[in-house]
């Protein structure tokens, strides 16, 4: 997945390259940077003694050294002093040299923190923005698989006026389920694992990768560090887990409004001898998208794009499937014909899935806003 947002440690992730929240001297301090040097071992100090220091906004790499990543790449972040200070561009500065000191080492893989929201004092909504439209913009250009690592949830300032309509439509979709299906109390699970402001949430990270969970597949959706993980195979155990969760315990529910109006496009996707490669496919040309445009719109690897493209009959995870059919932007009714080809389907007991549906029931295609939303509400990103 090119661009994910995590909970956890940065100095466990196991990816080219981990951007390091330094302050000018590089010669260590507290917070991310303390955490860093402590994990890296003292080699790190030692190198970074012969890098005389870094100007605000700028970066400077060295090896890793007793961490899992290759490289640190140490930048610094503005001291927020009010916002009138240039403290905007020195921190886009701060992320965009990151990025392109880690594309010019040849890394493949990077993670960020929020630079500057800990001691630094930048508002954490703000650098949150700036983090998040940052790497887009670099992601548009380039193919690098970013991470931005949240230590802990009160990090995670997500638009709240975005959290509150979410939160009516879950309540909504949820009471019409509990209504009709009689299944237990979804309700008050969500509520009490979407407050924020409370311990780190219950969402199984990237970080421990050796806890052991009943099913592999599960393992591999919830806990693998997608850089380390072949694309494939994270695509195949996602798309297993998808079908355990939509197993007979698992009411399918269809849209009302799905239901109803009838699209051409609707019908051509139940074209039974086509493919869901094929039928991506020829949306993608429908559409006239570039297939570039379409797989970063998804936040989907190159490589697997490929993979899609070369195999007639690949058979892709749920996620990847709702990750194109924002893509393509396709109404509700699209996607439920969409995710039917690759034997899925939109379930209103899925807390991700709902909220994905209230993205499409609002015409409002943006892929980040979506992940951040599916983040806030501790569930899995879409992409793949
Ligand atoms: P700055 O001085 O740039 O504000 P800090 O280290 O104080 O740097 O904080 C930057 C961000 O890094 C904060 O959001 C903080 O919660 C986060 N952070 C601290 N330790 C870690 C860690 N081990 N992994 C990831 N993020 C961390």
């Amino acid at each position: 997945m090119p661009f994910r947002i995590v909970l956890g440690d940065i100095t466990k992730l196991s990816v080219d390259a981990i951007v390091n929240a330094a302050n000018s001297s590089l010669l260590g301090g507290g917070g991310v940077d303390g955490a860093i040097h402590r994990a890296a071992g003292p080699r790190l100090l030692e190198e970074c003694r012969t890098l005389h220091g870094c100007r605000t906004g700028e970066a400077k790499i060295t090896r890793g050294y007793d961490l899992p990543a290759k490289y640190v790449i140490h930048t610094v972040g503005p001291i927020w002093s009010g916002g009138a200070h240039g403290e905007e561009e020195l921190l886009r500065s701060a992320y965009r040299n990151s990025l392109h000191l880690a594309l010019k080492n040849n890394c493949e893989s990077v993670a960020f923190p929020m630079i500057s929201a800990g001691v630094y004092g930048y508002p954490k909504d703000q650098a949150l923005e700036v983090a998040v439209s940052t790497i887009r913009a670099f992601l548009e250009k380039n193919e690098m698989d970013v991470t931005l690592v949240i230590f802990d949830r009160e990090s995670f300032r997500f638009d709240v006026r975005l959290y509150s309509e979410i939160s009516g439509y879950l309540r909504n979709t949820y009471e019409d389920e509990r209504a009709m299906s009689g299944s237990g109390s979804l309700l008050g699970d969500m509520a009490r694992s979407v407050a924020f402001g409370g311990a780190a949430g219950s969402r199984r990270s990237i970080f421990s990768p050796k806890k052991k969970e009943s099913k592999a597949c599960r393992n591999a959706m919830d806990s693998a560090p997608m850089a380390e993980a072949p694309m494939e195979a994270s695509d195949e155990a996602v798309a297993m887990a998808d079908e355990e969760r939509s197993a007979p315990t698992e009411p399918r529910m269809y849209c009302a409004q799905a239901m109803s109006a009838p699209m051409d496009l609707t019908h051509a996707l139940e074209n039974l001898d086509e493919s869901f490669s094929q039928a991506l496919l020829r949306m993608i040309d429908a559409r006239g998208l570039k297939d570039s445009e379409c797989y970063k719109k998804a936040n989907i690897d190159r490589k697997l794009f490929s993979k899609i493209r070369s195999d007639i009959h690949y058979r892709p995870s749920k996620q990847t499937v709702l990750a194109f059919a924002v893509a393509l932007e396709l109404d509700l009714q699209e996607t439920e014909a969409f995710l039917k080809k690759a034997g899925f389907a939109l379930s209103h007991s899925n807390k991700a899935d709902v909220i994905v549906e209230y993205f499409i029931a609002n015409g409002n295609y943006d892929m980040y806003s979506i992940n951040e939303a599916l983040f806030a509400f501790d569930q899995n990103l879409l992409g793949a």
